[in-house]
């Protein structure tokens, strides 16, 4: 029951003996690790081979390996220059994460720019019904997006924003990231485990059961101020707590991979772990 929740840090190890994804993957499972995220925050520049050798790893040392796609996506961009150049982004995403056996590939889906968000929703499901043909006529397969929940309210993503998308393309297409910091900094505090039950109930409302069964969500601590995030901070600064959210998990018998985004990558994926398995045993 324990294990049905695996943790992972956002990017390479910090401590990784050595350089480079496929090690970052090593090192991951030798400290008890299950999974990780490759980061192309700034860029996918993973070429195929180097990509299929650090698959070839998170196979044989079981780490789960999902993907984080470029800051610079755009899906709702006024200019159409912006929207091809943001399909782009994500379907490279796609590419590399199809050759690492990594899924699902995280996205910051957009920003209103001062529109309404109707207006910006039309746009964002035209921009993704692009990468999902793009990717289809690629041969991208077993690839999933991830709409994150965004951390700036200016930002398109907020809760029912990314349940809604992954409404309206299926959860085997396109699935909703929640980020707890994001949402307790840009939403709602988050303090009990009623709190963090409120959010899980809004999941299955809006997606059904499935959208428990196999999560994908990012962790730690935030700072803010009123437009919503400024910076993530270690998982002891309690803000949102995590225990909490491992009761609720427990309760609603949900399951699947947390990402670690604190600036303590790997050492608090492992606090978090600890904390879930504490859970477990209650
Ligand atoms: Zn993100």
């Amino acid at each position: 029951m324990p294990d049905s929740i695996r943790f992972g840090p956002a990017g390479i190890p910090i401590d990784t003996p050595g350089e480079g994804t496929a090690a970052g993957i090593e090192y991951c499972g030798q400290i008890g690790l299950g999974a990780m995220e490759v980061e192309f925050v700034h860029g996918v520049n993973m070429k195929e081979e180097k990509a299929r050798i650090a698959g070839e790893v998170a196979k044989k040392t079981h780490v789960l390996l999902s993907c984080h796609a470029p800051y610079y996506i755009n899906c709702c961009a006024k200019e159409r220059q912006k929207i091809h150049a943001s399909v782009n982004y994500i379907v490279s995403t796609a590419q590399a994460a199809f050759w690492l056996g990594a899924s699902p590939i995280v996205i910051h889906t957009g920003f209103y720019m001062q529109r309404p968000a109707a207006e910006c929703k039309k746009l964002v499901y035209e921009t993704y019904k692009m990468c999902f043909d793009e990717m289809e006529k690629r041969k991208i397969s077993g690839v999933v997006l991830g709409a994150e929940l965004t951390g700036k309210k200016s930002a398109y993503g907020c809760l029912d924003e990314i349940i809604d998308l992954a409404a309206h393309f299926g959860l085997k297409n396109l699935m909703p990231v929640i980020d707890y910091a994001h949402y307790h900094a840009r939403e709602k505090r988050l303090g009990s485990k009623d709190d963090y039950l409120a959010i899980l109930e809004r999941m299955e409302a809006g997606l059904g059961s499935e959208a428990g069964k196999n999560f994908h969500c990012h962790f730690s601590g935030i700072e803010f101020t009123g437009a919503g995030e400024r910076n993530h901070l270690p998982v002891s600064s309690g803000s949102p707590p995590f225990a909490p959210l491992a009761a609720a998990w427990k309760e609603n018998g949900w399951s699947g991979t947390v990402i670690c985004e604190s600036p303590l990558i790997e050492k608090d994926a492992l606090v978090l772990q600890g904390l879930w398995q504490k859970e477990g045993k209650r």
